[in-house]
Order: C-alpha cells, then sequence, then structure tokens
C-alpha cells in the first residue's frame, strides 16, 4: 500500500504541482514580501482522543501545528483559518467555547488573526481543519531544498517528550491526576517554535529547515530527500528530554521515542559550518545542539552509537 507521502509525491508529478512538498507553500505577496500557508487536519481518533484530551488543549493544539510549520520555514505567522466538524451530540455541550478558547490563548500571544473557517456537522467524530498564513521577506522562506554535503545538522530543544506523553496517555495515565503533568503537556499542548524559526529566517541562518512532527527519523529523510543529500548524526548528541528518565532508563528505548516518534514540534535544520558562531550568538537564550552532519551519500540517512554506524530506517508517524 502507498505511503501518504508517496500518494502526495504521484499527485505533485500527475499535475505538475511546483509549491507542493515543504513545510508551506510559498507564494509571491508584494515586492518585498512572500506569503507562506499550510493546512493541517486533526482527526479524532487518529489524531487526538476525546477521552485525553480536553477541548482547550485541542483548541491549542490545532493552531500550534500549523504555527509549527510556518516557523519551519522561517516566517511569522499573521492569520488563521479554523474549520471543525462535530457531531450534534458535542454541538450541545460546552466544547466549541472552551476550544476556542484554547485556540484563542496561543493565537494572543503570537498576534494571530482569525480571518476565516467553517462549522459544519459530523456523523460521529470530530474534525479539525487548521489554516496559517504568514509573511517572510521575499526569497528568504527556508525550504527544505537547500542543504549541502558538509552542513551541520541542529535540533532546537529536547526531543521525546511529545511521544512518550502519548505513551502515557495510550497506557492510561489521564493529565488531571497526573504526576507526569509537564510530560503530559508535551504531546497535549505542544509549543511552537514561532520566535526561534523568526530568528534563523531573518538571519539567514540555516540552508534548509523541516519542524520535527514525525519523528527526527522520518523528518530528518524528508529534509534529505528535498535537498538531495544524506546525513550522519550522533546518537550521544541528541537531546532527549530530560523527563524521559522518569518513564525509562534504557537508552535505546529513549533513542526510539526520539527517532521513531514524533509530535515535538521543535525546528530541525541544516547550516553552512561557516555560520556555527553566529548561530551560538543568535540562539543564545535557546537550547538548541549540533547532532550531525550532511553527506553526499544520497539520501543515505545513518546513525552512530557506541561507534557502531547503522542506517536509519524512518519509523516515525505515517497515517497510512
Ligand atoms: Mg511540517
Amino acid at each position: 500500500m502507498k505511503t501518504e507521502f508517496e500518494f502526495i509525491e504521484t499527485i505533485r508529478r500527475r499535475y505538475s504541482l511546483s509549491k507542493i512538498g515543504d513545510d508551506c507553500a510559498v507564494l509571491p505577496k508584494d515586492n518585498q514580501t512572500d506569503l507562506v500557508i499550510t493546512t493541517d487536519l486533526l482527526v479524532e481518533d487518529v489524531d487526538f482522543r476525546f477521552k485525553w484530551a480536553t477541548p482547550e488543549f485541542l483548541g491549542h493544539k490545532s493552531l500550534a501545528v500549523s504555527l509549527s510549520d510556518v516557523a519551519a520555514m522561517g516566517a511569522k505567522p499573521v492569520w488563521a483559518m479554523l474549520s471543525i466538524g462535530i457531531p450534534a451530540s458535542v454541538w450541545k455541550t460546552d466544547f466549541l467555547e472552551k476550544f476556542y478558547e484554547g485556540w484563542f490563548a496561543l493565537a494572543k500571544k503570537f498576534n494571530v488573526e482569525l480571518v476565516g473557517g467553517d462549522v459544519s456537522k459530523m456523523p460521529d467524530k470530530i474534525v479539525i481543519d487548521s489554516i496559517v498564513a504568514g509573511e517572510v521577506t521575499k526569497g528568504k522562506a527556508v525550504l527544505r531544498s537547500g542543504s549541502k554535503a558538509g552542513d551541520l545538522i541542529f535540533v532546537t530543544g529536547e526531543l521525546g517528550g511529545a511521544s512518550a506523553g502519548l505513551k502515557m496517555l495510550e497506557n492510561g495515565e489521564r493529565y488531571e491526576k497526573s504526576d507526569y503533568k509537564n510530560l503530559l503537556l508535551r504531546q497535549l499542548q505542544p509549543n511552537p517554535q514561532t520566535v526561534i524559526g523568526q530568528i534563523i529566517g531573518a538571519g539567514n541562518l540555516a540552508t534548509a529547515m523541516i519542524d520535527l512532527s514525525d519523528g527526527l527519523s522520518s523528518d530528518l529523510a524528508h529534509l534529505c530527500r528535498g535537498s538531495n543529500v544524506g546525513a550522519k548524526i550522533y546518537a550521544d548528541k541528541i537531546p532527549f528530554d530530560k523527563q524521559l528518565n522518569s518513564i525509562t532508563k534504557s537508552f535505546a528505548e529513549k533513542l526510539d521515542y526520539v527517532l521513531n516518534g514524533g509530535e515535538d514540534f521543535e525546528l530541525l535544520f541544516t547550516a553552512n559550518p561557516k555560520k556555527k558562531i553566529q548561530i551560538e550568538n543568535e540562539l543564545k537564550n535557546s537550547r538548541f545542539s549540533c547532532i550531525g552532519k550532511i553527506t553526499a551519500t544520497g539520501k543515505l540517512v545513518e546513525i552512530i552509537s557506541d561507534d557502531k554506524i547503522e542506517v536509519l530506517e524512518s519509523k516515525g508517524f505515517r497515517h497510512f
């Protein structure tokens, strides 16, 4: 069976669509500015579960996932549209009111204006479509296609928390009663790297960038495919979320959360080694780590742990 990525690639080729395949589409706005725009579909029981995500968390996350894509272009988010399909039984509750509270709390933080949307009835599940558009200096959107052999690979923040949080929720842990609230929040209420994305974009710091939504193994492979390069990463350089210690002591298990679990919504970017000092200066108030480098090994991604080199398979999140 085709993966969703293969499906998108087929449509892209069949209809000669040149603007598809990055975190956002880049469209011309005027002589100084480009527009970036992204859409995300969140489906109940596929992307979230009603029994563990409160309406406020869901509102926050619906916007956060799209803000993360805008951040990955080095752009500033400005406008949003939000459409939602809900069952009649949910319509009768205060779900929507609370959902919008969560959405607007995050929108306010980054000055994002809601400019449209739609509400419709669904037979029995909730479906949310989130669109965010933003602006970037003309020609400066950071694409997936600019990496060159020899570039350094960086990630922001700490990784693995969101998928470990998901695992806990699947095992019955609930936020209200949990001793692991912060870990669960990595999954339930992710923070998009909106500020760091804009610093990277404005400073011309990166040759390519993507947000970590599917898991490091998959997202690094997407970036390598976009740039037609390979990569080598070092397991001991990966910044594990410290909270992973509370659920496992095993290095292999922690590595699995980072590589193959998704939704950390941190940024993965590559940069010319000459920019290293500038990156250290401009991102001095943020956590970021250099985890490896881009190679000329034709889209092959390798991971080095304990002096062993292995080919890294993409096993991150896939819908199909
Ligand atoms: Mg993305």
